[in-house]
Protein backbone atom coordinates (compact mmCIF):
# COMPACT_ATOMS: atom_id res chain seq x y z
CA UNK A 1 0.00 0.00 0.00
CA UNK A 2 1.35 3.37 -0.97
CA UNK A 3 1.30 6.12 1.88
CA UNK A 4 0.78 9.88 0.59
CA UNK A 5 4.00 11.56 1.83
CA UNK A 6 2.30 15.31 2.60
CA UNK A 7 5.22 17.76 1.93
CA UNK A 8 5.28 19.79 4.92
CA UNK A 9 4.21 22.46 5.36
CA UNK A 10 6.47 25.31 3.78
CA UNK A 11 7.92 27.17 6.22
CA UNK A 12 7.98 30.20 3.65
CA UNK A 13 4.49 30.03 3.34
CA UNK A 14 4.20 30.45 7.50
CA UNK A 15 6.92 33.11 7.87
CA UNK A 16 4.48 35.30 5.32
CA UNK A 17 1.82 34.63 7.43
CA UNK A 18 3.25 35.80 10.09
CA UNK A 19 5.24 38.61 8.72
CA UNK A 20 1.73 40.02 7.64
CA UNK A 21 0.54 39.74 11.01
CA UNK A 22 3.56 41.83 12.06
CA UNK A 23 2.54 44.68 9.40
CA UNK A 24 -0.37 45.58 11.05
CA UNK A 25 0.36 45.57 14.51
CA UNK A 26 3.75 48.29 14.38
CA UNK A 27 5.25 48.33 17.65
CA UNK A 28 4.09 51.50 19.84
CA UNK A 29 6.30 53.13 22.36
CA UNK A 30 5.33 54.76 25.00
CA UNK A 31 7.29 57.70 26.66
CA UNK A 32 5.87 58.62 30.42
CA UNK A 33 6.87 61.22 32.71
CA UNK A 34 7.64 60.83 36.04
CA UNK A 35 7.35 63.92 38.27
CA UNK A 36 3.03 64.98 38.56
CA UNK A 37 2.48 62.45 35.82
CA UNK A 38 2.74 59.09 37.44
CA UNK A 39 3.64 60.04 40.78
CA UNK A 40 4.14 63.18 43.31
CA UNK A 41 7.34 62.93 45.37
CA UNK A 42 8.59 65.40 48.32
CA UNK A 43 11.16 65.52 50.64
CA UNK A 44 10.26 63.24 53.86
CA UNK A 45 8.88 65.85 56.42
CA UNK A 46 8.96 65.07 60.06
CA UNK A 47 5.86 67.41 60.59
CA UNK A 48 3.65 64.99 58.10
CA UNK A 49 2.94 61.60 59.47
CA UNK A 50 4.50 59.11 58.31
CA UNK A 51 1.96 56.92 55.97
CA UNK A 52 2.71 53.80 53.95
CA UNK A 53 0.21 52.01 52.17
CA UNK A 54 -0.70 51.44 48.33
CA UNK A 55 -0.30 54.20 47.26
CA UNK A 56 2.76 55.89 49.05
CA UNK A 57 6.16 54.68 49.88
CA UNK A 58 9.15 56.20 50.79
CA UNK A 59 12.98 56.35 48.99
CA UNK A 60 16.09 57.23 49.87
CA UNK A 61 17.83 57.15 46.44
CA UNK A 62 21.66 56.19 46.47
CA UNK A 63 23.95 58.76 46.82
CA UNK A 64 21.31 61.43 47.82
CA UNK A 65 20.87 62.68 50.97
CA UNK A 66 17.30 63.10 51.09
CA UNK A 67 14.41 60.76 51.84
CA UNK A 68 11.17 61.35 49.75
CA UNK A 69 7.68 60.67 50.35
CA UNK A 70 6.31 59.39 47.15
CA UNK A 71 2.12 59.19 46.14
CA UNK A 72 1.52 57.32 43.50
CA UNK A 73 -1.21 58.43 40.95
CA UNK A 74 -4.47 57.01 40.98
CA UNK A 75 -4.48 53.62 38.53
CA UNK A 76 -0.79 54.04 38.11
CA UNK A 77 -0.43 50.21 38.38
CA UNK A 78 -3.63 49.55 36.32
CA UNK A 79 -1.98 51.96 33.66
CA UNK A 80 1.56 50.32 33.33
CA UNK A 81 0.08 46.75 33.10
CA UNK A 82 -2.47 47.75 30.34
CA UNK A 83 0.25 49.39 28.31
CA UNK A 84 2.07 45.64 28.69
CA UNK A 85 -1.01 43.94 27.91
CA UNK A 86 -1.26 45.98 24.36
CA UNK A 87 1.86 45.42 24.03
CA UNK A 88 3.11 49.20 24.02
CA UNK A 89 7.27 49.47 24.96
CA UNK A 90 7.47 51.58 27.89
CA UNK A 91 10.53 54.18 28.16
CA UNK A 92 10.51 56.94 31.21
CA UNK A 93 12.32 59.93 30.73
CA UNK A 94 12.50 62.40 33.99
CA UNK A 95 14.69 65.60 34.12
CA UNK A 96 15.13 64.14 37.79
CA UNK A 97 18.72 62.16 39.06
CA UNK A 98 19.63 59.18 37.44
CA UNK A 99 19.03 57.62 41.13
CA UNK A 100 16.04 58.55 42.12
CA UNK A 101 14.25 58.00 39.09
CA UNK A 102 15.90 54.18 39.04
CA UNK A 103 14.14 53.69 42.30
CA UNK A 104 11.27 54.99 42.52
CA UNK A 105 10.45 53.30 38.86
CA UNK A 106 11.02 49.84 39.88
CA UNK A 107 9.22 50.23 43.27
CA UNK A 108 6.31 51.43 40.79
CA UNK A 109 7.55 47.98 38.62
CA UNK A 110 7.07 46.13 41.21
CA UNK A 111 3.96 47.19 42.31
CA UNK A 112 2.19 46.96 38.94
CA UNK A 113 3.53 43.07 38.66
CA UNK A 114 0.33 40.81 38.86
CA UNK A 115 0.61 36.95 39.31
CA UNK A 116 -0.72 35.69 35.94
CA UNK A 117 0.05 38.38 33.95
CA UNK A 118 2.60 39.83 31.65
CA UNK A 119 5.04 41.72 33.77
CA UNK A 120 5.31 45.14 32.92
CA UNK A 121 8.67 46.35 32.34
CA UNK A 122 10.21 49.63 31.09
CA UNK A 123 12.80 49.54 28.36
CA UNK A 124 14.59 52.45 29.01
CA UNK A 125 15.31 55.25 31.63
CA UNK A 126 15.93 58.48 30.55
CA UNK A 127 17.04 61.08 33.32
CA UNK A 128 19.08 63.48 33.94
CA UNK A 129 22.00 64.04 31.83
CA UNK A 130 24.26 66.82 30.32
CA UNK A 131 23.76 65.83 26.81
CA UNK A 132 20.26 66.06 27.05
CA UNK A 133 18.25 69.45 26.27
CA UNK A 134 16.01 70.53 28.75
CA UNK A 135 12.98 70.00 26.29
CA UNK A 136 12.31 66.56 25.66
CA UNK A 137 12.91 66.03 22.17
CA UNK A 138 11.39 62.68 21.21
CA UNK A 139 14.12 62.55 18.17
CA UNK A 140 16.83 61.90 20.59
CA UNK A 141 15.99 58.51 21.62
CA UNK A 142 17.37 56.44 18.77
CA UNK A 143 20.15 57.33 20.04
CA UNK A 144 19.40 55.16 23.01
CA UNK A 145 17.24 52.56 21.64
CA UNK A 146 18.31 51.83 18.11
CA UNK A 147 14.53 50.26 16.49
CA UNK A 148 13.03 53.26 18.33
CA UNK A 149 10.51 54.77 15.78
CA UNK A 150 9.22 58.08 16.37
CA UNK A 151 6.03 57.88 14.20
CA UNK A 152 4.76 55.15 16.55
CA UNK A 153 5.81 57.16 19.77
CA UNK A 154 4.03 59.00 22.06
CA UNK A 155 4.98 61.37 24.96
CA UNK A 156 2.91 61.91 27.88
CA UNK A 157 3.75 64.51 29.94
CA UNK A 158 2.25 67.33 32.27
CA UNK A 159 4.37 70.08 31.16
CA UNK A 160 3.10 71.58 27.54
CA UNK A 161 6.57 73.04 26.75
CA UNK A 162 7.80 69.66 25.42
CA UNK A 163 5.03 69.39 22.99
CA UNK A 164 6.97 72.14 20.64
CA UNK A 165 7.73 70.33 17.14
CA UNK A 166 6.66 67.32 18.10
CA UNK A 167 2.38 67.88 18.57
CA UNK A 168 1.49 64.95 16.99
CA UNK A 169 3.13 63.14 19.19
CA UNK A 170 2.17 64.44 22.76
CA UNK A 171 -0.14 63.61 24.78
CA UNK A 172 -0.85 66.58 27.66
CA UNK A 173 -1.73 65.33 31.18
CA UNK A 174 -3.37 67.08 33.97
CA UNK A 175 -0.55 67.47 36.75
CA UNK A 176 -0.87 65.46 39.97
CA UNK A 177 -0.98 66.81 42.93
CA UNK A 178 -1.86 65.02 46.18
CA UNK A 179 -2.00 68.35 47.90
CA UNK A 180 -3.10 70.75 45.42
CA UNK A 181 -6.55 71.85 44.01
CA UNK A 182 -9.14 69.72 43.06
CA UNK A 183 -9.32 67.15 41.16
CA UNK A 184 -6.31 65.40 40.91
CA UNK A 185 -6.03 65.33 44.65
CA UNK A 186 -9.27 63.58 44.64
CA UNK A 187 -10.57 60.24 44.89
CA UNK A 188 -12.47 60.74 41.11
CA UNK A 189 -8.67 61.46 39.78
CA UNK A 190 -9.57 59.22 36.67
CA UNK A 191 -7.36 60.62 34.09
CA UNK A 192 -4.85 57.53 33.72
CA UNK A 193 -7.63 55.30 33.74
CA UNK A 194 -9.15 57.09 30.30
CA UNK A 195 -5.72 57.81 29.07
CA UNK A 196 -4.74 54.00 27.94
CA UNK A 197 -8.20 54.52 25.20
CA UNK A 198 -7.02 58.05 24.14
CA UNK A 199 -3.68 56.86 23.71
CA UNK A 200 -4.63 53.73 21.33
CA UNK A 201 -7.10 56.30 19.62
CA UNK A 202 -4.09 58.72 18.94
CA UNK A 203 -2.92 56.02 16.37
CA UNK A 204 -5.72 55.99 14.55
MG1 LIG B 1 6.30 66.27 35.12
Amino acid sequence: MEVAIRPPKSPATQAHGSERTFAKMATRFVVLDLDSTLIFARPMDMTTPFREDERNFYVKPLSLEIIYHVTIRKHVTHFLRELTRRKYRIIVWSAAFPAYVKDIVSVLLAMSSELGEPEPHVEYLLTKNELLEDLKDLRVISDFVPDFDISQARLIDDNPDHSVGQEKSFLLIQPFDPNGPIPTAQEDDDVLATLIEELDKSYE
